[in-house]
């Protein structure tokens, strides 16, 4: 049997063993109303497995169990080498299973597999970044004020919630409960309904490489349900979700009923400025590329194209050859560029705001639609599209998260930045210029978390990625901002 065959008879085995379960307090977790919930191969239509759909009282249940972790286990207690080295003995797993991590994300979301690899690198980057960063930390820090001796001391949370959306969902696991478990804390993880499958096979390799039972809980289910659940359980002492600007208003409401500290990153509607001094060939497939990249399914996406007017004509022949040249396949076939979206209702929603925008008057460059690809009728293909015109448009305005982008020419500095910043959203822009100064000047002029240069989707570990107005709010992941978060302060003063 070749390696590929004998991964995918693994995987098999791990899909076709029942309905799979959640995970708390180092125990298989089922849903109590035996309920369950398909997931589908986005790729083919085909359903993969079944996911327990757990309901409050089991989400209260692992919350309690992460709660006896914090308390009993010794968890916060140990060391941080030593809680490091469980964090590094996961990881080090997780790169050896690589491939099958990868080919299992890949079915589950629909994503190329080569970009289903870099998400797996990234978990393990994310891991080891925050392992390393944790055993830096200063965590007691004498200050001298006038007539006191003072310290601030930090000491993790508790238990800290995280929910997570279906586009990036190993690594986002990552971001989400790094920091928190190199800080001390325990967590509860509720992956997205239409991807948790790599977060409850991680969850299974988080009790084989023998974490203290409790410390990583895992809660599948449906997101008003589930989510619910967590985002309403008064025992969390922190809670981060990642998702869309709606459901992030649902979350930051309940915990604000609880008063739950709640870091929110949420969508975009990111612009790309590009300037006429720029070579166009280059920015064009840099942006073809972004706008591709997960069938368009990523936040922090340039969606609105904004070109200045002497090199407009030219930008937009050279985007439209490229986009028309991307191979759209099967996730893992040899030669795919861009695979499905990750479900039907996905499909709907792009093609539904393709038909919103050009009812709204955008012109078509590209008409985007449904795609069909060979052997694969059920699976959830999209075209790429570009639509242009007024920026008022619904298209230009809302998050479509597909592989559609919105062309507008500019004519200065101060007009482009105006529209780049004209939206209600603040997560990411680029700005695209040989002129560095200007680049810069216009990259800090964005209102949003990320300006990037003569690039897009530019996101390292140790630069805090974050989002404004509706994009989020809470500080920067991937960074020292996070691990920051998840130690609560003490000032500790007395009178001299
Ligand atoms: P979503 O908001 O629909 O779902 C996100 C998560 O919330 C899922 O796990 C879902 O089950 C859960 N959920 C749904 N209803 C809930 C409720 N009532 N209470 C609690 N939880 C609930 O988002 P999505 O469609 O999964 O993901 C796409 C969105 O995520 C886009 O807006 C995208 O821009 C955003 N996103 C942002 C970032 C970032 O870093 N800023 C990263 C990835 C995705």
């Amino acid at each position: 049997m070749s390696s590929e065959q004998s991964l995918q008879a693994e995987i098999k085995d791990i899909l076709s063993q029942g309905p799979i379960s959640g995970f708390a307090g180092g125990e298989e977790l089922a849903s109590s109303s035996g309920e369950t919930f398909p997931v589908y191969d986005p790729g083919s239509g085909e359903k993969l497995a079944d996911v327990h759909n757990l309901q409050a009282e089991d989400v209260d249940r692992a919350v309690e169990l992460a709660g006896q972790a914090f308390e009993n286990a010794e968890w916060a207690d140990l060391p941080v080498n030593e809680r490091c080295v469980y964090l590094h003995r996961l990881t080090d797993e997780v790169e050896k299973r690589k491939p099958l991590i990868s080919h299992l994300e890949s079915m589950d979301c629909g994503k190329i597999l080569g970009q289903a690899e870099d998400d797996v690198q990234n978990f393990i980057d994310t891991m080891r970044y925050f392992a390393d960063l944790a055993q830096n930390m200063q965590l007691r820090t004498v200050l001298a004020v006038k007539g006191h001796e003072a310290a601030y001391a930090r000491h993790p949370w508790g238990v800290c919630g995280s929910i997570v959306p279906w586009n990036f969902p190993f690594l986002l696991c990552g971001w989400g409960i790094a920091p928190a478990l190199a800080a001390g804390n325990t967590v509860v993880v509720k992956p997205a309904e239409d991807t948790p499958l790599t977060t409850l096979y991680l969850a299974r390799m988080v009790k084989e490489i023998g974490f203290p039972d409790g410390v990583v809980n895992v809660v599948p289910g449906l997101g008003g349900v589930t989510g619910a659940a967590l985002s309403a359980n008064s025992k969390l002492s922190r809670m981060s979700f990642t998702g869309s600007p709606d459901v992030g208003r649902l979350v930051a409401a309940e915990c604000g009923r609880n008063l739950v500290p709640v870091k929110l990153e949420l969508g975009g509607k990111g612009a790309a400025v590009v300037f006429d001094d720029v070579d166009v060939p280059e920015a064009a497939q840099k942006l073809v590329e972004a706008i591709t990249f997960h069938t368009g399914q990523v936040c922090c996406d340039a969606t609105r194209w904004l070109v200045q007017k002497p090199v407009y004509d030219e930008f937009v022949n050279e985007v439209s050859e490229r986009m028309q040249k991307v191979v759209i396949g099967y996730p893992s076939d040899e030669g795919s560029a861009m695979g499905p979206v990750v479900s039907e209702k996905q499909k709907s929603r792009v093609l539904g705001y393709l038909e919103k925008g050009i009812g709204e008057g955008a012109e078509v460059v590209l008409e985007g639609g449904a795609a069909e690809v060979e052997g694969r009728p059920d699976g959830y293909y999209v075209k790429p599209a570009l639509l242009a015109g007024s920026l008022d448009n619904v298209a230009a305005r809302e998050e479509i998260f597909g592989p559609v982008a919105y062309l507008a020419p500019f004519d200065s500095e101060a007009d482009a930045l105006a529209k780049a910043n004209d939206t209600p959203y603040g997560l990411a822009n680029s700005v695209w210029s040989s002129d560095l100064g200007r680049c810069q000047r216009v990259a800090e002029s964005f209102v949003a978390g990320n300006g990037w240069i003569n690039s897009h989707n530019v996101v390292v570990h140790g630069v805090p990625y974050g989002g404004v107005k509706q994009s989020g709010m809470g500080g920067g992941v991937g960074s020292l901002e996070t691990l920051l978060d998840y130690y609560r302060g003490i000032s500790v003063i007395r009178p001299l």
